[in-house]
């Protein structure tokens, strides 16, 4: 019988096996190829999530191959190689009408309202379909590196809400996975100079591949390093990728007049305060914005711009794991030490 990795409660994590699952009318059942860890799926494992009714199937940076389709299905047939976008707009409300699908008032997500990628089979609900969130994985591309349009996607969506432009100088704060993707991408955009800050020295480490300008702010005062290399003007750009507010409130002595801030990370539900010196956007000009997932197209983009070979995107692929060992990828991947663990069902 095949499997699945079950959250049963906070904390209580189970291999069970489980019947295959048979697609409804408009369902389409996925057998899942690559499911890639995430640091949400960390976060939901200690602490679980308001949209999650246990036990759930987490998991939703996901791809795979189309094992049979529901009565309905038009679009897909059996055999099709697909990436999921896990966030599934409605299509139908002021936002979704308005091309704002992260924003849908009525979102709901692979591996939170639904079971995802942490199995050797899932189903892809009818609503996902309709919506575009199945998208079609280019030839080119392998199924491991297809489940990392997600992330990418959401980055694609931070960098148009922060107007990243041809001779910007982006900073991004926090040298992740995600702060890794931000380089790449302001490079392709045309930024100048891209610049990439961290506190872990072995992060910074593992970002040389992005070929951005690498600082640890730890050892370096972040603010007389950006001065230096941008005359003193500061950055177009800056990226918060980390969820700090620390970070958030040194983002304003960093930005240039007229430049944007974004808050990629959030912070933590409790603590969701931090102290702005909002003179700088008075006297600057200067703008905040926020980043909140993705759209299915912002997720299509991502898949077309790894297949175009302009993202280095196995860089990201430090570790493959089988379904059982899900619990360790967590474990591993909450220690902050590699890129991305990707779970092979
Ligand atoms: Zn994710
Ligand atoms: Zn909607």
């Amino acid at each position: 019988m095949p499997k699945a990795a079950v959250l049963k409660d906070i904390e209580n994590l189970e291999i069970l096996e489980r019947d295959i699952p048979s697609p409804k009318k408009g369902e389409i059942l996925l057998k899942v190829k690559s499911c890639a860890i995430c640091g949400t799926d960390i976060k939901v494992f200690h602490h679980g999530h308001k949209h999650i009714v246990f036990p759930r199937v987490t998991g939703h940076e996901l791809s795979g191959i189309i094992e049979k389709v529901g009565t309905d299905v038009e679009q897909y047939i059996e055999g099709d190689r697909v990436a999921v976008a896990p966030a599934i707009p409605c299509g139908q409300c002021y936002y979704c009408r308005k091309g704002w699908q992260s924003m849908c008032d009525n979102l709901k997500a692979i591996g939170y309202h639904f079971d995802g990628g942490f199995a050797e089979y899932m189903i892809v609900p009818e609503i996902a379909i309709r919506n575009g969130c199945v998208n079609k994985i280019p030839e080119s591309v392998n199924f491991d590196q297809a489940s990392l349009a997600e992330p990418l996607a959401c980055v694609i969506n931070g960098q148009q809400l922060s107007r990243v432009e041809v001779g910007d100088t982006v900073l991004i704060l926090g040298a992740g996975p995600i702060g890794c993707l931000h380089a790449e991408l302001a490079k392709n955009t045309g930024a100048t100079k891209v610049i990439l800050a961290d506190v872990v020295q072995q992060r910074i480490d593992m970002a040389a591949f992005t070929g951005a300008i690498t600082v640890n702010s730890k050892e370096k005062d972040l603010k007389k390093f950006v001065a230096e290399i941008t005359d003193g003007r500061m950055a177009d750009r800056v990226i918060v990728a980390v969820g700090s507010a620390e970070a958030q409130e040194q983002s304003l002595e960093l930005v240039a007049k007229r430049g944007s801030i974004n808050f990629f990370g959030g912070l933590p539900k409790e603590s969701p305060f931090a102290r702005l010196n909002t003179n700088v956007l008075h006297y600057g000009e200067s703008f905040i914005t926020g980043t909140h997932g993705s759209t299915p197209l912002h997720n299509q983009m991502a898949l077309e711009l790894i297949a175009s070979g302009r993202i280095k995107i196995n860089n990201y692929i430090s570790k493959k794991m089988k379904l059982d060992q899900v619990l360790e990828g967590l474990r591993e991947a909450e220690e902050r030490k590699v890129m991305k663990i990707v779970i092979n069902p």
